[in-house]
C-alpha cells in the first residue's frame, strides 16, 4: 500500500534517546516501513517551549544535522519540491519532507524564515502549546497572531512554505485563515466534538479538547482548501481504555462529514504522544487501512485519506 504521513516526532526522539532512524524501538523506523510500496513521511523537528532565542535555533541545528545524516543513511529522498515527490511516487520508494514544530525556532528574526526554507523546511507549525514570538498556543491564555507572526506568515506565503495550525490557539487560527493567500494545514489534529462525546473528564482531557479542532474550524479549513492529518495520540482520540482504531474511525467519519472527502489525511504524531496499543507504530497502518475498509470507507476514499489527499495538497503547495 501507499502511505503519506503529515507528522511525526521521530527524528527529535531518536536524537534525544540515541537511536537510529533505520531501526529503533520507537513508533517508527524505516525497516518497519517496508510494509509500504511508497511511503512519504513528514519529519518534524519539535522545538520545546522551554527553548527560546539562540537556544531554540541551536537545538534546531543539532536536529537538522541529525535529520540529514539519518535520511542519507536510510536512503530516503528528501523532498523540497513536488517534482521530488512525484519521482518517488512514479518509481515507488521512500521519501521525507521536513517540518519544524514551533515558530520559536526563528528567535524573533524574520530572515530565519528564509534560512529554514533554504535548508529544505517546507512546513512550519506556528506555535507549540505555549505563547511564542508569533502568537499563542492552545495551552496559553490565547489571543491574536502577533505582528511578528503576521510578518512570518506573509514571508512563508511568499517563499512557498506551508503554515501548520495544529497547536495554535483558536483566535490565532482564524487570523491565519483570514490573512494567508494559501491553503492551511492542521498536520496532526482530531475532532473536539467527537472527543467531547467521550465521558471521561480530567485536566488532561480538557487540554486535549482545546488542542482538537471544533466543527467550525473543520468547516473553515475545508472552505479554504485546507488539510487535516488525523492524530493517533491516545488522549486526543478518546478514553485511554478505548479501542484506538475504532476511535480513529469515529474522528475520521466526523471530519469527513463536515469537511468533505478532500479534507482528511493521516498525521500520526508517532513518537510525539502515547498511543493506544493498536495504533502504536507504523507497522499498524495496514491493519488500520483494513479497518477503515471494513467500516464502510470505500477503497477510493481510503486511498485518498492514507495517501492521495496529502499528495494533492503538496502538489498545490510545493
Ligand atoms: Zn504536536
Amino acid at each position: 500500500m501507499r502511505f503519506l504521513d503529515l507528522h511525526c516526532d521521530t527524528v527529535t526522539e531518536c536524537l534525544a534517546q540515541g537511536f537510529s532512524l533505520s531501526d529503533n524501538p520507537l513508533h517508527l523506523d524505516v525497516q518497519r516501513a517496508s510494509c509500504f510500496d511508497t511511503w512519504i513521511q513528514t519529519f518534524a523537528i519539535w522545538i520545546p517551549d522551554t527553548l527560546r532565542g539562540k537556544d531554540a535555533w541551536a537545538y534546531f541545528e543539532r536536529n537538522y544535522d541529525f535529520y540529514l545524516q539519518q535520511t542519507d543513511l536510510c536512503g530516503l529522498t528528501r523532498c523540497v519540491r513536488y517534482a521530488d515527490m512525484e519521482r518517488v511516487v512514479s518509481e515507488g520508494g521512500f521519501a521525507s519532507i521536513l517540518a519544524v514544530e514551533g515558530g520559536a525556532v526563528l528567535g524573533g528574526m524574520l530572515e530565519r524564515t528564509d534560512e529554514l526554507y533554504r535548508r529544505g523546511v517546507r512546513i512550519l507549525t506556528l506555535t507549540w502549546n505555549a505563547e511564542n514570538e508569533l502568537g499563542f498556543g492552545c495551552q496559553s491564555e490565547g489571543g491574536h497572531l502577533k505582528p511578528f507572526g503576521r510578518d512570518v506568515l506573509r514571508r512563508m506565503d511568499a517563499l512557498g512554505m506551508i503554515a501548520d495550525v495544529s497547536h495554535l490557539d483558536r483566535i490565532g487560527f482564524y487570523d491565519v485563515l483570514e490573512q494567508t493567500t494559501r491553503h492551511v494545514l492542521a498536520s496532526h489534529s482530531t475532532s473536539e466534538a467527537v472527543l467531547r462525546s467521550t465521558r471521561r473528564e480530567s485536566v488532561d482531557s480538557r487540554f486535549s479538547k482545546r488542542r482538537a479542532l471544533s466543527d467550525d474550524q473543520i468547516r473553515a479549513l475545508s472552505a479554504h482548501g485546507g488539510l487535516i492529518g488525523l492524530n493517533f495520540c491516545g488522549s486526543f482520540l478518546g478514553d485511554p481504555g478505548d479501542d484506538g482504531v475504532q476511535a480513529a474511525i469515529r474522528h475520521a467519519a466526523h471530519i469527513l462529514e463536515l469537511g468533505g472527502e478532500d479534507i482528511l489525511a493521516i498525521g500520526s504524531d508517532f513518537d510525539g504522544c502515547a498511543m493506544h496499543a493498536d495504533l502504536s507504530g507504523i507497522e499498524k497502518i495496514p491493519a488500520l487501512y483494513e479497518a477503515f475498509l471494513r467500516n464502510g470507507f470505500g477503497s477510493a476514499l481510503c486511498e485518498k485519506i492514507f495517501f492521495r489527499n496529502g499528495l494533492h495538497f503538496f502538489k498545490n503547495m510545493l
